[in-house]
């Protein structure tokens, strides 16, 4: 369902505009000034906020730029709710982002139609958001998007003083598994590591598809120590899975090389990538199917 937040002084229009919204299906919440629609917000994200210009307490513009400047709510579109005097505030709001406005006193029939194009929108955005972040075959995060979320992890942990890992994994011999299986059976093997990875690794950082048939997985709060066990773990369960239409002793392996942040806080996440990859060489250089820890 759709949660809409209304946000109007008056308490008249805060009640004729839900009882119209709420009879089209959608979920209401109503705050009465800023303070308390940012106190909701910070509790629940809807898909369209509706935003009166005048408030006694504060300006809907201001709000309305509050909501901009912040990344939880600048997709949220806005839509303006003013009286017909204020054609200055609907050019400034536009300007600052909102996605529409609605004169006051307004038909039902067009609000209606104003709000469900702005949910329109709304989900076209988020789908190309989703789709331009992510990765289209597994789901992770895609090369750029895990470099910029391992990077926000990196420095979150190194802000709290914790430890941080990085574990870059590579299916091992995989050009020959799509030579003698086909690329069907190739993209299933990677969805189905994606879907482990996400699994085990996501709640503990970020996971990604760094390309091909490498992922790469920053974990917070993880001494060497922790991160080399994950990765051992992580190496003998996906070592140790039977594959669909194979016989029973058909394996298939990684190799993972793997970094801690631990000695070297100052590091940026490119040269905890660059170490991590020199591992894997590594891993694939001493026979594979293993985890290979960084050197200085
Ligand atoms: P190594 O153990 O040294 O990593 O050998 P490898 O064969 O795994 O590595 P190589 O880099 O030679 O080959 C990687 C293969 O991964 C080649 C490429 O066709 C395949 N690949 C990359 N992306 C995809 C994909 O999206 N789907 C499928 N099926 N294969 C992919
Ligand atoms: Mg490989
Ligand atoms: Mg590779």
């Amino acid at each position: 369902m759709n949660e809409i937040l209304l946000v109007d002084d008056s308490e008249l229009s805060l009640k004729v505009l839900q009882a119209t919204l709420e009879q089209e299906g959608h979920k209401v919440i109503t705050a009465s000034n800023c303070q308390d629609a940012l106190r909701l917000l910070a509790l629940t994200t809807p898909r369209l906020i509706m935003l009166d210009i005048v408030m006694p307490d504060c300006s809907g513009l201001k709000l309305l730029e509050t909501l901009q400047a912040d990344e939880k709510t600048v997709h949220i579109p806005v839509i303006m709710v003013t009286s017909r005097s204020e054609a200055d505030d609907v050019k400034t709001a536009l300007e600052a982002g909102a996605f529409d406005y609605i004169r006051k006193p307004y038909s039902e029939i067009e609000v209606v139609a104003r709000v469900h194009s702005a949910l329109r929108i709304a989900d076209y955005q988020e789908r190309l958001l989703y789709l331009s972040t992510h990765d289209g075959l597994t789901g992770l995060y895609n090369h750029v998007t895990i470099l910029n979320k391992l990077s926000q992890v990196l420095e979150d942990t190194h802000s709290q003083k914790k430890p941080f890992a990085l574990l870059m994994l590579d299916l091992d011999n995989f050009k020959s598994v799509n030579d003698s299986y086909g690329h069907q059976f190739g993209d299933h093997v990677l969805q189905r590591t994606g879907q482990l990875i996400y699994e085990h690794f996501s709640k503990y950082g970020a996971t990604g598809r760094y390309g091909g048939e490498e992922f790469c997985i920053g974990l917070k709060n993880y001494n060497q120590q922790m991160a080399l066990r994950a990765a051992e773990a992580f190496r003998k369960l996906v070592a140790g899975l039977s594959w669909p239409g194979k016989p029973a002793d058909y394996r298939i392996s990684t190799s993972i090389g793997l970094v801690s942040s631990e000695n070297s806080p100052s590091e940026s996440i490119e040269q905890l990538v660059h170490r991590a990859d020199k591992a894997l060489y590594q891993a694939k250089q001493s026979g594979r199917n293993q985890v290979c820890l960084a050197g200085d």
